[in-house]
């Protein structure tokens, strides 16, 4: 009996793989059928593969007429953060240059939100991320990917990553904590002491605490040099924690060379990246994660192309970035904005939120796919059609969350016992 299946998916409209091998970038099944046993999947096909599995137990949910995918993963995010930045995102909307925002004492940038991240003791810090991070669920993702960076001291930035830990044990959601303690340079400091301390005392504690996964830090004119975020990524290895980097969002400074050099699991943002850094962190096997919430939020002067990254052969992950500078929770939301603003097809948007996004975070062998073995994170849309995804703009279109077999979530609304 152990052959048997806990959950059958059955009849699809359109069953997206998203495995290995798919010349359609997402693997597309009509009428495809899923089999899921012990959290697994266990069998993926049409229904003479999947239909034997069935027994008096099996819960069997018809998705005739709907999509099926693999739960979204989204994969670069700062959904710790207390505060807001509501007064700034209307100074720009407004055109205010930030001399005339900060002479209205409206206040800009990531230290905006430094002190209500500070102050909020941590039950409070988890609430306010929790209702951000229940939301994502019912949007579909199943695996959230969420980086410290708006405490910038020990305690601040540890609190941050304890909210990761709290959010996934509290949760039905994975979630993937990277330590961004390079996120800028707190006041009353110097660069050079800021970096002392990451490199010295914070990032060896954070790898010997176990409590991040990651070690990102921001490469752009303004932050962090490459040659500085080498040695802080160096000393991330050298704790155990594998290198990511914010680098070309706003300007060209080399951070590509040390994310290809330095084997880093994804580069992000890309905007200014010229085409011979895209092609060294292609051959270097970096995904790429350009980010269309931020550049839709910012009102960005260059929006990034996806054209010259796929020519490179760079893999693409799209994620929502959501952080106070661009409050969103919706990965179907990212996709309209990927294919609508950015000339992505559907199935490139759809590639980009589930197994690359996995591949973003080293967990392709886990999750990202719907493939026998893999973490069964499945999604069925309110959609007949996957192009769909991208063209009704509705406020949710995931009809079902199941996230390791059970169901997570339904109809917008997270299921009683997640
Ligand atoms: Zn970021």
């Amino acid at each position: 009996m152990s052959e048997r299946a806990d959950l059958v998916i059955k009849n699809a409209a359109e069953l997206l793989t998203c495995g290995g091998g798919a010349d359609d970038l997402i693997g597309v099944v009509r009428g495809g059928w899923v089999a899921v046993r012990g959290g697994e999947i266990a069998a993926v096909g049409g229904e003479e593969a999947v239909k034997p599995l069935i027994s008096g137990e099996t819960d069997v949910i018809d998705a005739s007429g709907r999509v099926v995918s693999p739960g979204f993963v989204d994969c670069h995010t700062h959904v710790v953060f207390g505060g807001t930045r509501v007064e700034e995102y209307f100074a720009k909307i407004a055109r205010l240059s930030e001399d005339e925002a900060r002479r209205r004492g409206i206040r800009t940038g990531i230290l905006t939100t430094l002190e209500p991240t500070r102050e909020l003791p941590i039950e409070a810090l988890y609430e306010e991320t929790a209702a951000r991070v229940r939301d994502m669920i019912i949007s579909g993702t199943t695996t959230v990917e969420s980086k410290s960076g708006y405490g910038l001291d020990r305690e601040a930035e540890l609190k941050q990553l304890e909210v990761n830990r709290l959010l996934e044990s509290r949760l039905p959601i994975s979630v993937v904590s990277t330590f961004l303690g390079a996120h800028g340079v707190p006041r009353g400091t110097t660069k050079e002491r800021y970096m002392d301390f990451l490199v010295n005392e914070m990032i060896p504690f954070v790898g010997e605490s176990g409590l991040a996964e990651f070690c990102d830090a921001w490469c752009d004119e303004g932050y962090y040099t490459a040659s500085e975020c080498r040695v802080i990524l160096e000393a991330g290895l050298n704790a155990g924690l594998r290198p990511k980097l914010h680098e070309g969002g706003y300007s060209y400074i080399g951070g590509a060379e040390v994310a290809a050099e330095l084997g880093a699991v994804s580069a992000d943002h890309l905007n200014y990246d010229p085409r011979g850094s895209l092609r060294k962190l292609a051959e270097a096997g970096v995904v790429g994660v350009p980010l269309p919430g931020i550049d839709f939020a910012v009102g960005h002067r260059l929006p990034f192309d996806p054209a010259p990254m796929i020519e490179e052969g760079l893999e693409l992950a799209i994620a929502t970035n959501c952080c106070p500078g661009c409050w969103c929770t919706s990965m179907p939301f990212i996709m309209i904005l990927a294919c609508r603003r950015h000339g992505m097809s559907s199935e490139r948007a759809i590639r980009a939120s589930t197994i690359a996004g996995a591949r973003a975070l080293g967990r392709e062998g886990k999750i990202g796919s719907i493939e026998p073995g893999k973490n069964a994170d499945i999604l069925i849309w309110n959609l007949e059609r996957h192009e769909d995804i991208a063209y009704h703009y509705m406020t949710n279109p995931i009809g079902v969350v199941i996230k390791d077999g059970r169901v997570a979530a339904r109809d917008s609304r997270l299921a009683r016992n997640a």
